[in-house]
């Protein structure tokens, strides 16, 4: 048996200071500003009162009415648009498969992880519902408004799947009932399955025995840093921000056992600091357990503490959509596959024909998350472009075609095998 093997290390993305992949010295957050006491906790939406009307789209320049979940909840731009709520068009994409649902509150997210466009120390500059989050707007829309319009054509629905993503609020496990009860008064979870994108950091066994017994199909935990202590530097005392690594790995285990296998998994960001090695030793630990990994490229998001760093780049990226999805899906071990002294992937452990096959397929390279109706490795979650601009895609949220195949192979430094 040949298993294949390659040149890692070939700088294709030369605005990593030549490097092929993200260091851990170089992917320093900043550290968070200060915040004048008017403005924390959503003093200016709470303080201007205004009443909300309707659907909501994020619009710095007006004053931010004072919204609150259960009754709204913010939704992403492609979401919107699958909808019906707003207009807009997306690159190669007619709609996106899962209706994400953000909780919203004036205070936001009490959190400060330092990727993300959400974060706390944002209130000082911009007003929670007017946040950028994973590279565009989230429109907010009353639930009731979003409910009529899935409930009356459950059957045709464009939507796989929802999905409700909890943020740091001392609400959030309240309010994550209330909008999954009221979804399921009107819609069949089995006709739309729910996904929940749990916060662990205020949840307890308890809570995840609740969601479950209240409908929800799948348990998520975004444990996003792959080490403890990517994990501390980007959501943890490095930036004044609650969260610890113990207390998401408690919350994984009690989504295993309560939600059991194929119905749990992690949200994993690629190039914070770890290696490749490390990225892929996390998945494969998922599977153990089992469980899956859907994984995002970092992407410098405007506002954030991060948005001065570099984007992942492709090569190391590609390495590792593709290791991950040998490993969730083709009985891939790491134990198999081989890595340089900088933790990069040189030696995938299966044979060349094999690799060949998988990477023709495309779908390790497409958007990976929770299953829609299509078949198990393809995401509902296809969401378009939140880590990367359309011009330079890292998840593909389409099937790739030809074109796309020849660029992503360049990237991986695996040319064609002349026969
Ligand atoms: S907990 Fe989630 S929403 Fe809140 S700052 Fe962290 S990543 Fe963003």
């Amino acid at each position: 048996m040949s298993c294949v093997k390659f040149e890692g290390g070939q700088p294709l993305d030369t605005a990593n200071n030549g490097l092929d992949f993200n260091p851990f010295d170089a992917m320093e957050p900043r550290a968070p500003g200060k915040t004048s006491k008017e403005l924390r906790n959503g003093g200016r939406v709470k303080s201007q009162d205004v009443a909300p009307k309707g659907v909501y789209r994020p619009d710095y320049n007006i004053l931010t009415p004072n919204m609150h979940s259960p009754e709204y909840v913010q939704v992403s731009t492609a979401a919107a648009i699958t909808l019906g709520v707003t207009t807009g068009r997306m690159y190669r994409c007619s709609c996106t498969r899962c209706l994400n649902l953000l909780l919203t509150y004036p205070e936001g997210c009490r959190a400060n992880c330092a990727y993300c466009g959400l974060a706390r120390h944002r209130e000082a500059e911009r007003d929670y519902a007017d946040r950028n989050f994973i590279r565009v707007d989230w429109p907010a829309v009353p639930m009731d408004v979003l409910i009529d319009k899935v409930a009356g054509d459950v059957e045709n629905s464009p939507f796989h799947r929802m999905c409700i993503s909890m943020i740091t609020h001392p609400r959030s496990d309240d309010d994550t009932v209330a909008v999954l009860k009221n979804w399921t008064s009107r819609i069949d979870p089995d006709a739309i399955p729910v996904s929940i994108l749990s916060n662990p950091t205020t949840m307890g066994r308890e809570d995840v025995v609740n969601l479950k017994n209240l409908g929800a199909d799948i348990f998520t935990v975004a444990i996003d840093a792959a080490t403890p202590e990517i994990f501390d530097r980007t959501r943890g005392k490095g930036v004044q921000s609650p969260h610890k690594w113990e207390k998401y790995w408690e919350v994984m285990l009690d989504a295993r056992d309560v939600f059991g296998p194929q119905k749990f998994g992690a949200h994993i960001i690629v190039g914070m600091g770890e290696t490749e090695y490390d990225v892929l030793k996390l998945v494969q630990k998922l599977v153990g357990l089992g469980g899956h990994s859907h994984m995002f490229c970092f992407f410098p998001e405007d506002g954030s503490l991060m948005d001065h760093l570099p984007a992942t780049p492709r090569d190391q990226w590609r390495r590792v959509q593709l290791g991950r999805y040998l490993i969730d899906y083709c009985d891939g071990r790491i134990d198999q596959m081989k890595f340089d002294d900088q933790g990069r992937v040189t030696d995938f452990g299966i044979p060349r024909g094999q690799l060949d096959d998988i990477i023709d397929a495309g779908i390790a390279f497409r958007t990976s998350g929770c299953p829609g109706k299509f078949q198990d490795d393809i995401s509902a979650c296809d969401r378009p472009y939140g880590d990367s601009p359309p011009s330079n895609i890292a998840r593909y949220p389409f099937q790739p075609k030809k074109k796309d195949l020849k660029k992503i192979r360049k990237q991986l430094n695996i040319p064609h095998q002349l026969v």
